[in-house]
């Protein structure tokens, strides 16, 4: 095992502004964490929201400069204080402060808390594990508690917002996969057929679906919806999901700020589940990967699937900033 490895290193310069390099460093300098700890070879990342915002210092993610961003590993054991995990045993490190406080995965090393990692489930590859990501892992949870809250496949449409991204696009799939009417909201034209490839039923442009009116409620036409988009998007969802439906908001693709009525709670009963894939408990980390692995697995993952190389990060951070991303970017390293 070489004593040095690759990173993606992201630092201010004197006068305070971000600057992005690759650049390698000394294992011997790999951060130090609370034991139990395993070392990782990282055989594979990828690009996140979170990631790309790490990238570019944003101030609610990167807490301490120089940083590694990275929030999904997979790769293989180098070493390890606790006895549960062996050398060369395939796993998968997401979510905690993995890319946020804690140095991250866009890196060819990293060493992390033993209780931060999850043996690569019977049924993925290595590959399928991280085109999942913590995007596949966040759009479980979000089907998860659609479920929870009684909205079953016959209970009527659910719609998927931010379509063409990487939690929304694998939550299509999921939920195609288990029977759900999936109506899909983008602001892509040109993604409007593999969102059909994928599983939904029915495409709306994003412009057509957000409402603008102050009415407290629209007509109730969804049983439920995955939100990746937040802001105006998420309050015409409120407004239009129909007597005890439920929304799993889990992003901000759009904007953080949410203006409604508490009419939708009140007059409809409809319930907005919030979604944190960080920090979600170990026993439900497990259940969720078992369910990818297995009944809940994409049946297009490879489509979802854009290689690129730890060079071409920078490139793709700014095209998803400016939402023009798709799919999920996987990085070999
Ligand atoms: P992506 O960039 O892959 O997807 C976001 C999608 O949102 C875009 O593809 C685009 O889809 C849409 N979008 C982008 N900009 C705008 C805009 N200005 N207005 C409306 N829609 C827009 O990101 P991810 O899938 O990685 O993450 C999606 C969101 O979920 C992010 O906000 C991320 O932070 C959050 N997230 C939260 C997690 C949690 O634990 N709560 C975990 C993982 C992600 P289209 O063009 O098709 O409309």
């Amino acid at each position: 095992m070489a004593d040095t490895y690759r990173c993606f290193w992201v630092e201010k310069d004197a006068a305070g502004d971000v600057q992005q390099s690759i650049i390698d460093r000394s294992v011997a300098d790999l951060p130090s964490v609370e034991s139990p700890s395993v070392r990782v070879a990282v055989r594979w990342t990828s690009l996140n929201y979170k990631d790309a915002l790490a990238a570019t210092g944003h101030p609610g993610i990167v807490r301490h400069f120089p940083h590694v961003p990275g929030i999904d590993v997979i790769g293989e054991v180098i070493d390890s204080d606790d006895p549960q995990f062996s050398t060369g045993q395939t796993v998968i490190v997401t979510g905690h402060e993995l890319g946020t406080s804690h140095h991250g995965g866009w890196s060819q090393q990293i060493r992390v808390p033993a209780s931060w990692i999850v043996p690569l489930p019977q049924g993925l590859t290595p590959r399928e594990a991280i085109i999942l990501g913590t995007a596949g892992f966040t759009a479980a949870q979000c089907v998860q508690a659609l479920q929870h809250h009684g909205v079953e496949p016959d209970s009527g449409k659910v719609v998927v917002t931010g379509a063409s991204g990487g939690v929304a696009s694998i939550a299509i799939q999921i939920l195609w996969r288990l029977g759900y009417d999936v109506v899909a909201v983008s602001g892509k034209p040109d993604q409007h057929s593999r969102l059909k490839r994928w599983g939904a039923a029915e495409v709306i442009d994003r412009n057509d679906f957000i409402d603008e009116s102050k009415r407290p409620l629209l007509s109730a036409r969804y049983a439920g919806a995955v939100d990746t988009v937040g802001g105006t998007t998420l309050d015409t969802l409120l407004r239009t999901t129909a007597y005890r439906g439920c929304i799993a908001a889990c992003g901000l693709a759009g904007g953080h700020e949410l203006q409604t009525t508490v009419y939708p709670f009140l007059l409809r009963g409809i319930t907005l589940a919030g979604i944190d894939s960080a920090m979600c408990p170990m026993p439900q980390r497990l259940e969720i990967w078992n369910r990818l692995a297995s009944d809940w697995k994409p049946t297009e993952l490879e489509d979802l699937a854009n290689e690129i190389s730890l060079d071409d990060l920078p490139a793709a951070v700014d095209s998803m900033l400016a939402g023009k991303h798709s799919g999920r970017s996987i990085v070999p390293m």
